[in-house]
């Protein structure tokens, strides 16, 4: 029976370390991956690292309807990433490259990502995965993958919104250790299952394809 596991919040060291090569893929392994599947859907997460959930290891999962020739839901142990197109060096768009992080909760910055990347990796039955992404599923790889570098996306915010971001840091009080939530019983840090009946009516509600 899997379980799901409290998110970690930016300031945890886990977050913010390299996270290490898995050697073995054992029982503890598959478990903690079946545990970031439930931890995933509770936090209605397109996409979820290792660290989140305070294991350093080089894991994370996904679950997104666009996936191309890859699994809508799935997951890779020792990934390596390779962006195909250089990300566009132009002014972030606030909606249409906007991103949020479950480790970053209630925020969502926009970031230029590479729109073409090749993930290749292992699945915990130890067989080998090889694919191409594009579009927002290239994003959410590029998120992840930069989670088990120890890089958040806020790390990465350039200009006004990298100032945005250290103003709420600030405000928010999200430099501590120590701090997480858990998804399913604390109250949904960007309020999905509240307004999904509004979700275009492009009030305040967040503007994402999902955070991860
Ligand atoms: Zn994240």
């Amino acid at each position: 029976m899997a379980t799901i596991r409290p998110i970690t919040v930016y300031g945890e060291p886990v977050l913010h370390t390299r996270a290490a090569e898995v050697e073995v893929i054992d029982h503890s392994v598959r478990e903690l991956i079946e545990d970031m599947y439930v931890t995933q859907d509770a936090a209605h997460g397109v996409g979820l690292a290792a660290p989140q959930v305070g294991v350093g290891l080089r894991i994370f999962t996904w679950t997104y309807p666009d996936t191309g020739d890859a699994p809508n839901v799935g997951h890779v142990i020792n990934p390596v990433l390779t962006l195909l197109s250089k990300p566009v060096q132009a002014d972030p768009d606030p909606d249409a490259d906007a991103e949020g992080c479950l480790s970053v909760p209630g925020l969502g910055f926009p970031v230029i990502r590479s729109s073409h990347v090749r993930l290749t990796g292992q699945r915990m039955d130890g067989s080998p995965l090889d694919f191409e992404a594009t579009g927002w599923f290239a994003r959410i790889l590029q998120h992840e993958y930069d989670h088990l570098n120890g890089t958040l996306y806020v790390n990465r915010l350039e200009g006004k919104w990298a100032r945005r971001w250290k103003r709420s840091q600030r405000s928010l009080r999200m430099n501590q250790p120590g701090v997480t939530w858990l998804p399913g019983v604390d109250p949904d840090p960007f309020g999905h299952g509240e307004d999904d009946a509004h979700e275009h009516d492009g009030g305040d509600h967040d503007h994402t394809e999902g955070h991860a």
